[in-house]
């Protein structure tokens, strides 16, 4: 019987000698049959000597009784689950190899635990789908007592509303697949809803029939809360992006459309969402531009083509203007797994109108160049032959005088021509200056006149003026102000045929003064009212009907009216209707005025009017202008350099400083600055005299403490006005 069962037994007698060993404990060591009888246990284990196998088998050997011990024999590394039997000659021993099985519950020992530390819900359930086992974060997700697990169904975890969908997949599952849904658990305790995604699957046993199922669940709370917020933070870009973005659906209506599209494009069409598209699209755009837009959508949407449109420019049907939009479409799965289609767009009407504007003045400067060059050669014609008579008749001075006088006229036109494009450049640059001062109207229109005189008697053309009945005002440079007027008056007499007539009338129409000039010549097409302010805009740019100009004249004029804070505007009833030119310019009170209303004329003058103070390191201007102010009856004072101006000025305590910018010692500012430290310098005037007038300079002058900043050389008139006014507020 001992030989024939499949665990080792042995026996040794009272000195631990072997008297029996079985077949399976013989193999079970390795060791040949019959090998061991005789031979003492301690010698042919050694191993054992001193280990608790020697202490387990003497205890036993001495007492009554049988004990079990299992324990590692380090010698081969094997587990041995040993029984033994005192006998009263010996010791019988049973002993069996369990190193496999304690492998076993070791790994089933880790497992359990990883199935306890995960933080899923894991729970095995019998065929009658109730409850086995959960684990940890099982219990803590859906509130289970450990007291319900024996009696709670895999079902009960679930709201009412996804039973019979979880049952359905138990049931099928039966002979099918394993699943994982995402789905709701219900809170036992609670009743509070919790998103999970669930696994379900079936355990087999050996034979492959099921014989259970596990189910593992994952709360998604987190990962929903994360989506959502994701969800809003898209939604949130889409909303704000700067292009429209809009869903057609599959039954070609209005899905969805960001506010970019429902401020945008689709501004006019309201309501908007639920909207058919067809409809929205054929108020938009006119035909056959929307029944293509709608094509183009159906084709994307039954064929899964993207779009793309980059040139696409129409009139709008709705208002009176052409859009330009770059647009392209993709088709989507809509959430109720339809197919729709997302268009996105892009308004590129500005874009565009920029794009025109750029080719057109690109066009334009061509254009302008192969006129320059003509206009240049024209006068180099005549100036070329003149050289030759010259030579040619050098003997006979009347030749010579009068091609002297030609070539004199045409190097004018040439200085003309080349005048007017610097001068352009230099608006264009912001580096025109203009000498700023107080002028007569009736002088400003006289100089026009004597320049435009010759051209306007060389066409035969009658000249009538019309000038207001009083004097009136304004500031500005005079020799712009002229050329303004002048210009115009060329204009009319280029443009009229010989023997025309030409009007220019000037009046004060309340604070502007209205500068008019009217011709009966070829009149303007009235759509070029507009443009030919433009630079290089000429309404006839055939070189044959050339008249000498370069399309420049009335964009400088109106540039320089701009300048002076004025407007200009051309008015014609179309060609052969002659034009009609207006400048408005901001009237300046006259000195005059100025000196009526403030000033008793005549007993001012007997006690002096201001304490003026000159500075200038200039000894000869500083003196020069002290002296004009004296006559006008001012008590003055020089210095020469900003610290002898502040000792003069701390004992002469003028009521105003004029101060030149550029001195030694101490500059005009810092100067400035000292004196408005002073108590008696704080409400001093103070006036910046320089060389300079830009805009620039003339802020640096306030922020130093300057009241004004004049520009010399300084316009007595314009200093007067200051003056009064000085005294008009002591007054
Ligand atoms: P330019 O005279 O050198 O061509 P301008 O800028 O002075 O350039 O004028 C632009 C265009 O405006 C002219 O080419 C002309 O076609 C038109 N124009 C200007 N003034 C008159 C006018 N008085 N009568 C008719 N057309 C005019």
């Amino acid at each position: 019987i001992l030989d024939s069962i499949t665990d080792g037994f042995f026996a040794v007698d009272s000195d631990w000698r072997f008297t029996y060993m079985n077949a399976a404990g013989e193999r079970s060591i390795d060791c040949t049959p019959g090998y061991l009888i005789g031979k003492c246990f301690w010698d042919e284990y050694p191993g054992t000597v001193g280990s608790e196998f020697e202490r387990f088998y003497r205890r036993v050997a001495a007492s009554r009784d049988s004990e079990s011990l299992t324990a590692h024999y380090p010698d081969n590394d094997r587990w041995y689950e040993i029984t033994a039997y005192p006998a009263p000659n010996g010791l019988s021993v049973y002993f069996r190899d369990v190193t496999h099985r304690r492998q076993v519950e070791q790994e089933r020992q880790q497992f359990a635990a990883l199935v306890e530390a995960s933080p899923d819900f894991i729970g095995v359930a019998g065929l009658d789908q109730r409850g086995v086992y959960v684990n940890r974060a099982g219990m803590a997700l859906s509130g289970l007592e450990p007291d319900q697990l024996a009696s709670i169904s895999v079902l009960d975890f679930f709201p009412e509303s996804e039973r019979d969908r979880i049952l359905g997949f138990i049931t099928e599952s039966e002979g099918g697949k394993d699943v994982v849904v995402d789905t709701w658990f219900q809170h036992l305790q609670t009743g509070q809803l919790i998103p999970v995604s669930w696994s379900f699957l079936r355990l087999r046993d050996a034979s492959g029939i099921v014989s259970g199922y596990a189910t593992v669940t994952r709360d998604l709370t987190e990962r929903k809360q994360h989506e959502k917020s994701t969800q809003q933070t898209l939604a949130s870009i889409v909303e704000r992006c700067p292009f429209g973005i809009y869903i057609v659906d599959d039954e070609f209506r209005i899905a969805s459309m960001n506010e970019g599209s429902q401020l945008g494009a689709f501004a006019n069409v309201r309501p908007i969402i639920g909207r058919s598209f067809d409809e929205a699209v054929r108020m938009m755009w006119p035909e056959p531009v929307a029944s293509d837009v709608i094509q183009i959508f159906r084709h994307t949407l039954t064929t899964g083509e993207p779009y793309l449109s980059r040139n696409f420019s129409h009139a709008r049907a709705d208002v009176d203007q052409t859009e330009a939009y770059e647009w392209e479409l993709h088709r989507i799965d809509m959430p109720n797994g339809r197919d729709g289609v997302v268009c996105y767009y892009f308004d590129s009407t500005w874009l565009r109108e920029a794009e025109r504007k750029l080719w057109e003045a690109d066009r334009k400067k061509d254009e302008f160049l192969a006129i320059l060059a003509h206009e240049l050669r024209n006068p180099l014609a005549p100036i070329r032959n003149g050289l030759q008579l010259m030579k040619l008749a050098r003997d006979n001075p009347e030749v010579v005088e009068k091609v002297r006088s030609m070539m004199e006229r045409q190097v004018a036109h040439m200085v003309r021509l080349i005048d007017d494009l610097l001068d352009l450049s230099r608006i264009s640059q912001g580096n025109l200056e203009l000498k700023q001062e107080q002028l007569e109207l009736a002088m400003v229109i006289r100089n026009a006149v004597e320049t435009s005189q010759p051209l306007i008697e060389q066409m035969g053309h009658a000249l009538e003026l019309v000038m207001p009945s009083g004097p009136a005002y304004l500031r500005g440079d005079v020799t712009r102000l002229a050329q303004i007027i002048s210009n115009l008056l060329n204009n009319s007499a280029k443009y009229t045929e010989r023997g025309g007539r030409i009007r220019l009338s000037a009046e004060q129409l309340g604070g502007d003064i209205v500068i008019t000039v009217e011709d009966n010549g070829m009149g303007i097409p009235v759509h070029m009212l507009s443009k030919i302010f433009e630079m290089f805009t000429q309404v006839d740019r055939s070189l044959e009907q050339s008249t000498g100009g370069l399309g420049i004249g009335l964009s400088l004029v109106q540039r320089l009216v701009e300048l002076h804070g004025g407007s200009v505007q051309a008015f014609s009833e179309g060609q052969g209707r002659g034009s009609t030119f207006v400048v408005r310019l901001p009237t300046a009170m006259s000195v005059a005025e100025i000196r009526q209303d403030n000033i008793e004329p005549e007993s001012g003058r007997s006690t002096p009017r201001l304490r003026i103070l000159v500075v200038d390191d200039n000894r000869d201007a500083a003196i020069g202008l002290a002296e004009l102010l004296s006559i006008l009856g001012n008590e003055t004072q020089t210095a020469h350099d900003g610290l002898e101006a502040l000792e003069v000025a701390q004992a002469f305590r003028p009521d105003v400083t004029l101060l030149d910018i550029g001195m030694p010692k101490l500059n005009g500012f810092e100067t400035c600055r000292r004196i408005r430290q002073q108590a008696w310098g704080e409400s001093m005037v103070l006036y910046a005299l320089t060389g300079w007038g830009q805009e620039e300079d003339q802020q640096r002058s306030l922020a130093a403490g300057f009241n004004a900043h004049l520009v010399k050389p300084v316009v007595l008139a314009d200093l007067e006005a200051l003056l009064a006014q000085v005294i008009a507020v002591r007054a």
